[in-house]
């Protein structure tokens, strides 16, 4: 999925946590395609397109997950924040997991369409490399201009839930102090 997709999420889950900045959870729910540029800039992965065990594997997403939220805990003083930014972590991997494979490939930004040819090979592995790959496939069935226009009904959805929770925290911050 791409990062508006991502965002939403960590818009939706501000209430859960008043202690970590939104940024830092925004960052964290792109948190594995950030790893997955890295690593590919390292030459570990790669090129997109192929497997991204280190970054995308299922495995490796739980032990990333669990080293954010061990480092957002430790950082903030905070179990609950730690508890939210780690499952935001994980989050990337469940929305990667109902949408992969993405056929980016074939992607144009002039016509903004992607075509297939022939569905996609999963792409996801589930521990490491060469392993079983998994994903459910839902942009194989969908075209590119769809698969936007989810993501940002996905990122309103996200945003509004985040401007509700603004409002009401202001408002009681404000009878608190008169
Ligand atoms: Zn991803």
């Amino acid at each position: 999925m791409g990062p508006l997709g991502h965002f939403a999420v960590g818009l939706a889950a501000k209430p859960a946590t008043t202690k970590v900045p939104l940024g830092v959870m925004l960052l964290a729910t792109v948190a594995l395609d950030i790893l997955a540029i890295a690593f590919s800039l390292a030459g570990i992965e790669g090129p997109a397109g192929t497997p991204l065990p280190w970054s995308h594997g299922l495995f490796m997403s739980v032990v990333w997950s669990v080293v954010a939220a061990l480092l957002t805990a430790h950082i903030y003083q905070s179990r609950r924040a730690g508890v939210v930014v780690g499952l935001l972590v994980f989050s990337h991997w469940v929305l990667d997991f109902i949408s992969h494979p993405i056929p980016f490939s074939s992607f144009s930004w002039r016509s903004w369409q992607w075509v297939y040819g022939h569905p996609l090979p999963s792409d996801l592995p589930l521990p490491f490399r060469g392993s079983t790959k998994v994903g459910l496939g839902l942009y194989n069935s969908m075209s590119a201009v769809e698969a936007t226009a989810l993501e940002m009904a996905m990122f309103i959805v996200g945003a509004t839930v985040y401007a509700a929770f603004i409002l009401k925290e202001r408002k009681r911050r404000r009878s608190q102090s008169t």
